[in-house]
């Protein structure tokens, strides 16, 4: 490895051409060697996940991030996940996220402080105490380590849309009632999917009084949900999925549990990303879907399967773009890579040691949950 040199300015790589950044990246990777792995989200743009040693979804990137070898993780993909894959990589491990403003609209949908005055508020409705003993507080991958940390040491767990069933049914089988956050579709949708009625669920509201709920509508609630939603999933509408069967009839609709449970209800399958892949890989050739999910994933969904003559279109022509996903560019990541490869490490996500103890209980376990 090189002796550290000056850090490479950001602002000069992002004045150059997307055509001349493969070349350096492949030259940087080459360098780096086995001392770096690469994960890249689906949800990347193809410029950058070409270069991914891994893709997949949270989960699988979790899996990857705590098996991975080498001194380097660079995570092309959001805060959270980067700050997750810190969470789980070994000690002198270093994860980097090559944009650090690469964020997630839900995860910042709920402040540990709100939580923890909601938790506050479940304490003294007399509905568990604070070690979680009558709620099992249930995070969503995509939420802070400090909120995961919180759920790890009430007795919770983190989950990914590929395993919500799995922890949810854990979840119950602890306790009664089931806090989970922040993305009350995804909450809904799993919840219903385990035979819970909607009118047992309920919604608390970080910016109403009391969540926007009274004793009694907590006190009969089996799940309480955040009001937290996927800026991208949430656009999807019914009548998106009424339009499509009306143009192309025989298409199969399927969509990600991030979206609305009423979409949800009119499609044929619900899966996480990697649950999407499967449903078209597994399907008979010349079957055309609909997809309600990311339009990065969607595209490449229909160049993969063009071959075994599957059509794959999105649900909704406006094109959902994930923009935060969309910040790493080639550019950041020829960046974070080179300087890598000259000894400095720019971008590192740090999780303080107190927050990641509990944070790894609640992914450790949420790892143990297929
Ligand atoms: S797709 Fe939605 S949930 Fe996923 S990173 Fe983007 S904003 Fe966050």
């Amino acid at each position: 490895m090189a002796t550290a040199t000056a850090v490479c300015s950001l602002e000069n790589y992002l004045l150059l051409p997307d055509s001349t950044m493969d070349e350096r990246i492949a030259a940087a990777r080459g360098a780096l060697g086995r001392e770096c792995v690469v994960l890249g989200h689906h949800y990347q743009r193809d410029e950058v996940i070409r270069f991914a040693d891994y893709r997949g979804d949270s989960y699988k990137l979790a899996q990857q991030a705590a098996r991975a070898g080498g001194k380097y993780i660079v995570f092309c993909g959001v805060h959270f996940m980067a700050e997750s894959a810190d969470v789980l990589s070994r000690p002198g491990q270093v994860t980097v996220l090559p944009d650090l403003n690469a964020g997630c609209s839900m995860a910042d949908m709920a402040e540990i402080t709100q939580v923890e005055n909601c938790w506050e508020h479940l304490v003294a409705a007399g509905l568990t105490d604070d070690s979680g003993a009558g709620v099992t507080p249930i995070t969503y991958m995509n939420s802070t380590a400090a909120i995961k940390a919180f759920c790890g040491e009430r007795g919770g767990v983190v989950c990914t849309s590929s395993n919500a069933d799995g922890a949810f049914q854990w979840g119950f089988a602890k306790t009664p009632k089931l806090l989970f956050l922040p993305d009350q579709h995804l909450g809904r949708n799993t919840g219903y999917n385990l035979g819970i009625p909607l009118n047992e669920m309920v919604v608390w509201d970080p910016y109403m009084l009391n969540g926007g709920l009274t004793p009694d509508r907590l006190r009969q609630a089996k799940v309480i949900l955040w009001k937290g939603h996927c800026s991208v999933h949430q656009r999807f509408l019914p009548e998106h999925v009424d339009n499509v069967r009306a143009k192309y009839p025989g298409i199969r609709v399927i969509v990600h549990p991030e979206c609305r449970w009423e979409v949800c209800q009119k499609a044929d399958g619900i899966g996480s990303t990697e649950g999407l892949l499967k449903i078209i890989r597994e399907a008979p050739s010349h079957t055309m879907f609909a997809v309600g999910t990311e339009i990065h994933l969607v595209n490449r969904m229909g160049k993969e399967f063009a071959d075994e003559g599957k059509k794959v279109i999105t649900l909704d022509d406006s094109g959902c773009l994930c923009t935060t996903m969309f910040r790493i560019s080639p550019q950041h990541l020829c960046w974070a890579l080179e300087n890598l490869a000259e000894g400095n490490i720019v971008n590192q996500i740090k999780v303080k040691d107190d927050v990641k103890h509990w944070a790894k209980v609640a992914l450790d376990r949420m790892l143990e949950i297929q």
